[in-house]
């Protein structure tokens, strides 16, 4: 049995990936990203990868090919794969990224569920743990088609739960605050300069936004995704957690 996570290859995957394997877990990673993919392969003698675009459906069915031939089931699929999208007055943004954000954000979630949920069913039950993000809790100014992915996947982690319930197969959200890294940095770029401000004015709004004044880590992530796939996570389904310092709200502060 194996741990199968989108997107695997670098930030929260990549800690999922790491967390699962220190636990002595099997592990599965599709990412885009080839060199990525291949590199992480090698790391550790429990860890395989396949080169794929989330996207794809084609590319999908041969991630599900690669795993079954090397582990023959599944009992964890973390949802993990998304991108930020443009960042952009609802006006401005162009259809080809919205339908790109959608495409990443949503439909690869879709595409892995419903080759994975057969053989969680064989399995005899598993857990299936969507990324959404604390984005998920309000709206966000200028990230509208991310945001409406992250709101998607509360309905769809909801749904599945009730759904798949009966097959002892759990589903959760986890919905992680700003977290520390390049991709962070790259939303904070671009608000920065959407809104003419400095950067450290941005990030110093991000923190400020959550209780606990704080960004947080990608293993804080991959902490909570363990928990939910073990037994300890054993009576919890249907569930959005937030770990994010607890998101009071997010801004509304956007250009005139
Ligand atoms: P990241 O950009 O650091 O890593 C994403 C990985 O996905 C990369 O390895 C990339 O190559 C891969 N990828 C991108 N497009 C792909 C595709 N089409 N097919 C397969 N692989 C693809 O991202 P991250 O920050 O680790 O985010 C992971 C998840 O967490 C996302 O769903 C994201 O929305 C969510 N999230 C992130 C943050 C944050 O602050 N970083 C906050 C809340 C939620």
């Amino acid at each position: 049995m194996a741990v199968l996570i989108t997107g695997g290859a670098a930030g929260i995957g990549r800690a999922i990936a790491d967390a699962f394997l220190t636990e002595g877990r099997a592990v599965h990673i599709c990412d885009i990203d080839r060199v990525a993919v291949e590199a992480y392969a090698k790391s550790h003698p429990r860890a395989s990868g396949t080169e794929a675009d989330a996207a794809n459906l084609a590319q999908v069915d041969r991630v599900f090919d690669e795993l079954l031939t090397r582990y023959g089931g599944l009992d964890v699929l973390v949802n993990n794969v998304g991108i930020a999208g443009p960042t952009a007055a609802v006006e401005d943004i162009e259809p080809e990224d919205w339908d790109r954000t959608i495409a990443i954000d949503l439909n690869a979630q879709f595409y892995f569920t419903r080759c994975a949920v057969p053989l969680l069913r064989a399995a005899g039950g598993g857990s299936i743990i969507n990324i959404a993000s604390s984005a998920a809790f309000s709206g966000c100014p200028l990230r509208a088609p991310y945001v409406a992915c992250k709101w998607a996947m509360i309905g769809f982690t909801k749904t599945l739960a009730m759904e798949l319930g009966v097959h002892g197969i759990r589903v959760n959200a986890i919905c992680p605050g700003s977290v520390r890294g390049p991709r962070i940095d790259g939303v904070i770029e671009r608000d920065a300069e959407l809104r003419g401000v400095s950067e450290q004015e941005i990030r110093a709004m991000y923190e400020r936004q959550t209780s606990l004044r704080t960004f947080i880590d990608a293993e804080d992530v991959a902490q909570m995704a363990l928990f939910l796939a073990s037994d300890k996570g054993g009576k919890i389904s249907g569930q959005a957690i937030g770990v994010d310092g607890n998101t009071e709200s997010l801004s509304t502060w956007i250009p005139s």
